[in-house]
């Protein structure tokens, strides 16, 4: 018997009444070389590499969120998510694309200045990248309606005014590279997301502050940050 009943973070799947239930979030670091080269890396050298998030750091799109706490430089990441809807560990990059469920649009939030200090001491970054509501995600679109874009704008407003316009094209590692990749490293679950990194264009945010992003072909996310 149960001592109590978990809360199973979910997201909404678009045209449907079902809901995707999620089990992991990681992320890909850097996976965009404008990106890397903004954050002071060589993209030529440094091969991608993953990060996660806890699965109840999912926010659903339209939501308002409360300034995270203890940051004064909170950033907007916004990224391609993969949703994965079938188990498997060391997937072969040309047999990645059955496993995927389907798409969405998500913000990699990050307390940047804890990031700064935890690269500078070598230490980890969970409590840069994991915080509490650090993952909006907007509904997943079925990769059997959308197909698996390899292309397309992927951009972000904050307060109507464009911060980050990139494309899809520009990933330095494509879906069925960076899903086979991880599942070298884990053994990948229904209800994996996957966060296949940001283009150019990061940047702070402050209290009161609207978010809007989205990808061509997959949807769109929007986000608010409640007033100091
Ligand atoms: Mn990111």
């Amino acid at each position: 018997m149960k001592l109590f009943e978990a809360v199973q973070p979910a997201v909404p799947v678009e045209g449907t009444d079902k809901i995707f239930p999620v089990h992991r979030i990681y992320c890909v670091g850097q996976n965009y070389a404008a990106h890397a080269r903004e954050m002071g890396s060589d993209p030529n050298r440094e091969p991608p590499f993953y990060f996660m998030k806890p699965a109840d750091a999912v926010v659903r799109s339209g939501a308002t969120i409360a300034w995270p706490s203890r940051t004064a430089n909170l950033h907007h990441e916004v990224e391609l998510v993969v949703a994965i809807g079938k188990a498997g560990k060391d997937i072969a990059a040309t047999a990645t694309l059955a496993h995927v469920f389907g798409y969405a649009v998500g913000i990699d939030l990050t307390r940047r200045d804890l990031q700064a200090a935890a690269k500078a001491a070598g230490k980890p970054w969970d409590t840069a990248k994991g915080f509490d509501r650090s993952a909006p995600l907007s509904a997943i679109r079925r990769a059997a309606d959308i197909g698996h874009p390899e292309s397309g704008r992927i951009w972000l407003a904050v307060n109507d005014a464009v911060r980050q316009d990139g494309d899809l094209s520009q990933m330095i590692w494509r879906v069925p590279e960076a899903v086979a990749e991880l599942s070298r490293y884990f053994e990948l679950k229904a209800g994996d997301l996957l966060f296949t990194g940001t283009p150019a264009g990061v940047g702070p945010l402050s209290p009161g502050d609207r978010l809007a992003g989205g990808i061509e072909g997959v949807g769109e996310i929007r986000l608010s940050l409640a007033a100091r």
